[in-house]
């Protein structure tokens, strides 16, 4: 089995948001989960921290671990705001370089979806920061319509990771579709919007997910964890990454980032 490991950036700072509900909603979450005994009250209070430093990413940390770990992972970028995904192009071209530089992959992670030139818009916008280098998308909230592969194909997209199901990548024309099997969210909170599980709910889960993934024979398995949580103020959230990715080893599964994962699909589909 192989896994395949990718970052969606969907904030840089807390001030971005200062137009938007994000930050009340943050504090509601975050006096709920205390309240709840999810969190710790210290956890609380560095969380309120993070907000007052204005720092609301942790992509060199997240890249140090990657690095350390070898993992070849992927980092997805809004070049274009909506959905609160709020930082400006320049502040995204700055980590988009950054992580290039530090021989990472990114991506795109695309707001319009639903015509053909909100599509290629955003391609041509994150083409112009890396020029000559082949990239993918992922959508923000997997947001998509029944053309939306169609329209990152004729766009130029070489792949997607998008599509929320158990299935093996495939091809929409020329594009790859990785769907999406594991993402942090879903398995720390299983469908509620709070944190209420234990450690040792959350890793049962997510084996038994990773168990039907494997079940279905897709050989590639996906792995969504979002850089921001990779902090002591969501201790759970980065323990939940640091443990998902030490299974994976123990479990002898091989890491790869999509473009080597699409250079063997297509040498084993005799393109
Ligand atoms: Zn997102």
């Amino acid at each position: 089995m192989y896994v395949i490991v990718s970052h969606d950036v969907d904030h840089l700072t807390a001030f971005e948001h200062r137009t938007d509900l994000i930050l009340p909603k943050f504090f509601a979450r975050n006096l709920i989960e205390t309240l709840n005994g999810t969190i710790s009250f210290g956890e609380m209070m560095s969380r309120t921290g993070e907000v007052f430093r204005n720092r609301w990413q942790h992509l060199e940390e997240v890249m140090d671990f990657d690095r350390q770990q070898g993992i070849p992972s992927t980092f997805f970028f809004g070049v274009n705001n909506g959905k609160m995904l709020a930082y400006s192009l320049e502040n995204a071209a700055y980590w988009i370089k950054r992580i290039h530089e530090n021989g990472f992959e990114t991506g795109v992670h695309g707001i319009g979806y639903s015509t053909p030139d909100a599509v290629k818009k955003e391609f041509e916008t994150f083409q112009q920061i890396l020029p000559g280098v082949p990239f993918g998308i992922r959508m923000h909230y997997l947001r998509h319509d029944e053309n939306t592969l169609k329209f990152m194909d004729a766009a130029g997209y070489r792949f997607d990771s998008s599509i929320r199901e158990h299935k093996a990548p495939y091809k929409v024309g020329k594009l790859w579709e990785f769907p999406l099997h594991i993402m942090d969210g879903d398995m720390i909170n299983q469908g509620k919007r709070y944190g209420s599980k234990s450690f040792e709910e959350i890793r049962e889960f997510t084996r038994r997910e990773i168990a039907a993934v494997v079940d279905k024979n897709v050989r590639y398995l996906t792995i969504l964890f979002h850089d921001r949580y990779f902090h002591s103020s969501f201790s759970v959230w980065k323990a939940w990454y640091e443990w998902v990715i030490s299974y994976c080893k123990e479990n002898g599964f091989v890491f790869q980032s999509y473009s080597s994962a699409i250079t063997e699909l297509n040498s084993v589909n005799g393109h």
